[in-house]
């Protein structure tokens, strides 16, 4: 499946963004709020300089206490994320993902975000092909 169908069956459209000044602490009341585990850090909301999702804040948590919640997300973000196209197939994603170690990836068109999709995108999106599959197989075998 591709990148592009994967984000029109997302019940959820649009893009959680925060600027690089906001706080961490901020951050994580968003994370917490919006019920989800990353955000795309961008100064004018159409372009991606980072992402910041709650493993930074934990990370940082253990390392430093709670003083890092006043830390600014420019700070502890992933600068420059590997980001994706709506043509490319989640088989590809799956792999970068896994390839990387991270569950989040922006999408982009011509420089500009447009969505953001998860490993449970991707993961979904590959057991809704696998349950096609299987239907298309049992009709071949049945002889339907
Ligand atoms: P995640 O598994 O997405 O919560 O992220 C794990 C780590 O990878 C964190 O340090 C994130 O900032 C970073 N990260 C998340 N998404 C990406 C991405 N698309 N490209 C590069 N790093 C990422």
């Amino acid at each position: 499946m591709q990148v592009g169908q994967i984000l029109k069956s997302k019940a959820q459209s649009g893009v959680v963004t925060i600027t690089p000044d906001q706080t961490v602490g901020a951050v994580a009341e968003l994370l917490s709020s919006r019920k989800i585990g990353a955000v795309i850090v961008s100064t004018d909301g159409r372009r991606v300089d980072g992402i910041l999702s709650e493993r930074d804040i934990v990370r940082e948590l253990g390392r430093r206490g709670a003083i890092c919640l006043e830390d600014k997300a420019s700070q502890i973000m992933t600068a420059n994320p590997v980001c994706c196209e709506i043509g490319e197939n989640s088989d590809e994603i799956f792999a970068k993902m896994n390839e990387g170690r991270f569950r989040h990836m922006p999408v982009v068109e011509e420089g500009e975000m447009i969505g953001l999709i998860s490993i449970g995108d991707v993961v979904k999106a590959r057991l809704a092909e696998m349950a096609m599959e299987k239907t298309a197989l049992e009709g071949m075998i049945m002889g339907f």
